[in-house]
């Protein structure tokens, strides 16, 4: 195993994992905020390093620094990317002060096997079992949950590397199918347990950084298809997700229906209340719609106070019911002066028709609903 220089090994791999976290560091600054945990994650990656660099000079170091406050340092690095993970899935890290007493637990076993009773495989063992179980975790936050992107399956691959490394660094310890003497002992598997669980901090932190392209992606995807006051499809958007399920529709020979709606007088809403308070409006017009559409129904803004309903696998009686129970929901009384809205429905005939022609039908639907005196369906 002498064909590699340990040293030099650790510290490419850890160049490696520098200029990655470089990379992390300068996406930072053009990333949308609601991309989270890369500060968190970056800098357990620098204190990663800084143990490292405290590991790779251990011997020139008084064994406080080089080995106590080095482990010290490789368990915070680790805390602050559980918590880079949590953050990046939307939670946050808790048990502040049980963790603070664990780690300094930790720390204290460590520096007793260091300075009072200093044992190196007892350590080693102690360390690589501890390091093992966080590195699971770490593997478990990146892949838990769908969907399982590619950035996600790199950053789980790598920590579940560093997890099995760790455990059979230990286990080979423990059984004394190796018996290292140093940090740096060229003897048995330790160059490649180096090796492997630098690459670990390498490899998760080239995952993480795909996985939080992935997050961009997904949040400009989400903004491009989503209106941003109501939170409904964009109008093109709803136009797509509309041909998509009206071409599958016609092929199953299931009926699709879709409601125009578009708020009574609102530009005396407005006029009366303020744009502030008409946008209180239609927030609060999309939330209640919401709460009577069934799961596959797609809520989309067409313009201004006009908005539009996909009921996917529906017929015209359904529509109307459906049209009903918003019309109902709307008149229940909430902390806004009431409102109204008026409603076309079209549905589907048995013959082929396309986006246009059908929400053609809605909107002359709703004209009716307008001409015959507001807050009706037709
Ligand atoms: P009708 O019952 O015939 O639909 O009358 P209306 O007043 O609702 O219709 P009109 O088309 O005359 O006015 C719609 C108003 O909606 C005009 C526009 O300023 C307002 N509006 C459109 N989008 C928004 C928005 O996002 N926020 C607010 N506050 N107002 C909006
Ligand atoms: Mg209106
Ligand atoms: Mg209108």
């Amino acid at each position: 195993m002498s064909f590699v220089e340990p040293r030099t090994l650790v510290f490419v791999i850890s160049a490696l994992t520098a200029l990655s976290a470089l990379i992390l560091l300068a996406m930072r600054q053009s990333f949308s905020p609601t991309v989270r945990g890369i500060n968190s994650w970056t800098t357990g990656i620098w204190v990663f390093l800084a143990c490292s660099l405290l590991f790779n000079f251990r011997e020139t170091l008084p064994p406080i620094a080089g080995i106590v406050l080095a482990n010290f340092l490789l368990a915070v690095s680790l805390i602050f990317m559980v918590s880079g993970l949590l953050r990046y899935h939307g939670r946050q890290l808790t048990h502040y002060l049980l963790i603070g007493v664990a780690t300094l637990a930790f720390t204290a076993v460590i520096a007793w096997f260091t300075l009072v009773q200093p044992n190196f495989q007892f350590r080693l063992a102690f360390v690589s079992t501890l390091i093992g179980i966080i590195l699971a975790g770490l593997s478990y936050l990146a892949l838990a949950g769908r969907p399982l992107t590619t950035g996600r399956i790199v950053t789980g691959a790598a920590f579940l590397l560093g997890t099995i490394t760790s455990f059979l660094r230990s286990i080979s310890v423990v059984l004394r199918l190796d018996q290292p003497n140093t940090f740096f002992d060229l003897s048995g598997f330790q160059v490649l347990y180096l090796g492997a669980f630098n690459v670990t901090f390498f490899i998760g932190t080239l995952g993480f950084i795909l996985m939080i392209n992935e997050r961009l992606r997904e949040v400009l995807q989400f903004n491009a298809e989503h209106d941003e006051l109501s939170g409904a499809l964009n109008r093109r958007a709803f136009f797509e997700r509309t041909t998509t399920e009206l071409a599958a529709s016609q092929q199953l020979k299931r009926p699709v229906s879709v409601l125009i709606l578009d708020l009574d007088n609102f530009k005396s809403i407005n006029d009366n209340h303020g744009h502030h308070f008409g946008d209180q409006v239609i927030i609060d017009f999309c939330n209640t719609v919401r709460s009577v559409l069934r799961p596959g129904d797609v809520l989309g803004r067409y313009g201004g106070e006009e908005f539009v309903i996909l009921l996917p696998n529906t017929t015209s009686k359904t529509a109307i019911e459906i049209a009903n129970r918003i019309r109902t929901a709307l008149h229940v009384p909430r902390n806004l002066p009431p409102y109204t809205a008026s409603v076309g429905v079209a549905t589907t005939l048995s013959k082929v028709e396309d986006t246009d022609s059908l929400l053609i039908r809605a909107d002359k639907a709703l004209y009716r609903a307008k001409s015959q005196g507001r807050d009706r369906i037709e």
